[in-house]
């Protein structure tokens, strides 16, 4: 299996993943249909399946023209299948989610949104955190309460540590003055952030980044407790 990143819209990213046995693929959040066509097309890829981490529209601009274009599925949380456009196969918290040779764990994290899932692809230690956990950050409280970010982070938290995650957003730039300011001592940040300015210069993606160096560098996983991660949520909204 391999992932590929596609630009979207302004910072978004979508992910091809694709089987490279049967060239059969899934794209996650596609937001918006354009550059995921060109992609697919270029590379003659079978795109079967859709996967929507939650109901926004830059993660699901694409979902109706690419499933017209490709027949594909669209898998979604089952509590939001009201506001995922064309969804077919509805998952819940801690189901596998099997297709074709896909194998794909789901975890329900609310708190951004109150359906936000993350597909955690344990066979390859893939993991499409989509708007709660970016790289050096995670997402803005909209729908949920502080306690559920709080709760799904340490979820996250707990997977292996070499999971590779892929983040809905290019934000790693901004996001990482925000951990230096409050964590000034941290080699393994200065370290980061020195590969990070790198990449952003080279015009490369920062993803995907490490669940190691996510705990050891972004501070909301570095909260002790949900007081401090609520704290520091607060300042990051105004920062
Ligand atoms: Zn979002
Ligand atoms: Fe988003």
């Amino acid at each position: 299996m391999k992932v590929e990143i596609i630009s979207c819209l302004q910072d978004n990213y979508s992910y091809l993943i694709t089987d490279e046995t049967n060239n059969v693929a899934c794209i996650v959040d596609p937001s918006e249909a354009e550059p995921v066509i060109d992609f697919v097309k270029k590379k003659n890829i079978n795109l079967k399946y859709i996967l929507n981490t939650h109901h926004h529209y830059d993660h699901i601009g694409g979902n109706i023209e690419l499933k017209k274009k490709y027949n594909a599925i669209i898998v979604g949380y089952k509590n939001d299948a009201h506001r995922i456009p064309e969804i077919d196969i509805l998952v819940e918290d801690n189901q596998v989610w099997k297709a074709d040779n896909f194998e794909v764990k789901i975890f329900h994290i609310p708190g951004h949104t109150s359906g936000h899932i993350c597909f955690y692809f344990f066979n390859e230690n893939f993991l499409f955190s989509g708007d709660t956990l970016f790289s050096l950050g995670c997402g803005r409280i909209f729908e949920g309460t502080y306690q559920e970010m709080f709760e799904s982070l340490n979820k996250i938290k707990k997977l292996p540590e070499n999971t590779n995650i892929y983040c809905g957003h290019e934000y790693t730039l901004q996001n990482s003055k925000f951990c230096i300011k409050h964590d000034p001592n941290n080699e393994s940040l200065k370290n980061k952030i020195f590969e990070i300015e790198k990449k952003i210069k080279d015009n490369k993606p920062t993803v995907p980044s490490i669940l190691k160096d996510e705990i050891n560098c972004n501070i909301f996983l570095k909260a002790k407790d949900l007081e401090s991660f609520s704290k520091l949520r607060d300042l990051k909204d105004n920062f």
